[in-house]
């Protein structure tokens, strides 16, 4: 969520497209939810136009530090990493973090290692800045507090799915916000504020101003609402009603529920999202 640049709408609508394509593909030959929605952040995170992976913010120091989490809805498992050096691909660690199991939430440094130590490759801050990244960084850093409704172009990225056996998942990757403080953790990697996953109600991924996100645990408020039978679209306008009357936070949110329906909303200028179902067919939009 945030102001999606005009001369990026279509990059930004394409992307959605892809990787909700990949993610269908997955299902289609037999994959969970959850190898689905780790599919679509994972090509998310390839394209540079979007907040995570290469192209993602940087921080105030100029370098990249990145937060995700991947959850499942049957059982409730979990696994995410925040603040992390960079790696390519931040979800494919979370999933690692998950199948492991022995912890849900890896940080800093740790993480880090944890990620060496399970076969992932370290780049650099130098090899996933796009030369866009570097000067909304440069630009921002006259800023002092980043709107994401309209100074700061969004791009988190997050995905959720819901596959034929009835389990739900949900994945989220963002390099947070431009400029951050080092070592600030936004609400992606957090259960229940900007990533959450349950198979009684639904799968959510948020965006948007991570600081008023996580006070009013977001994801697991939409998700709630889904739990006690509210429509999708009734539960993700009312958290969003949450966020920006209680916080006055600035955000969005992608959610399906068990049913398989969908639901989005937002309260900043845009989100970009695509959506692929077997009856819905194809569909996007900002
Ligand atoms: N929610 C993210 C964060 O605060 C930023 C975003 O969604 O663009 O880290």
């Amino acid at each position: 969520a945030g102001g999606v640049p005009a001369d990026g709408a279509d990059l930004h609508t394409a992307g959605c497209l892809e990787a909700a394509r990949a993610a269908a593909a997955i299902l289609r030959g037999g994959g969970s939810a959850l190898d689905a929605a780790q599919r679509a952040v994972f090509v998310l995170e390839d394209l540079p136009v979007f907040n995570a992976g290469t192209g993602a913010c940087l921080n105030a120091e100029g370098l990249v530090e990145l937060d995700a989490a991947l959850m499942e809805g049957a059982g409730l498992r979990a696994g995410a990493v925040c603040a992390l050096p960079p790696f390519s691909h931040p979800i494919a660690i979370a999933r690692a973090a998950l199948e492991d199991g022995r912890h849900v939430l890896y940080a800093g440094d740790g993480a880090a290692r944890f990620a060496r130590d399970h076969g992932f490759e370290p780049s650099s801050s130098e090899a996933m800045t796009t030369a866009p990244a570097r000067a909304r960084w440069e630009a921002s850093r006259a800023v002092r507090d980043l709107d994401p409704s309209t100074g700061f172009p969004g791009g988190t990225v997050g995905a959720v799915v819901r596959d034929a056996h009835g389990t739900v998942a949900a994945a989220t990757s963002t390099g947070g916000l431009m400029n951050k403080r080092v070592g600030r953790v936004g609400d992606s990697p957090l259960l229940g504020a900007g990533t959450y996953a349950d198979d009684e109600g639904g799968a959510c991924s948020a965006t948007g101003a991570g600081e008023s996100i996580m006070r009013v645990a977001l994801a697991k408020t939409a998700v709630d609402a889904l739990r006690a039978g509210t429509r999708p679209e009734d539960a993700a306008r009312a958290a969003i009603h949450t966020l920006g009357t209680r916080v006055g936070g600035t955000g969005g949110l992608i959610l399906v529920d068990r049913d398989g329906r969908l639901g989005f909303a937002r309260n900043t200028t845009a989100m970009t999202w695509a959506a692929l179902g077997a009856t819905l067919g194809e569909t996007s939009g900002i």
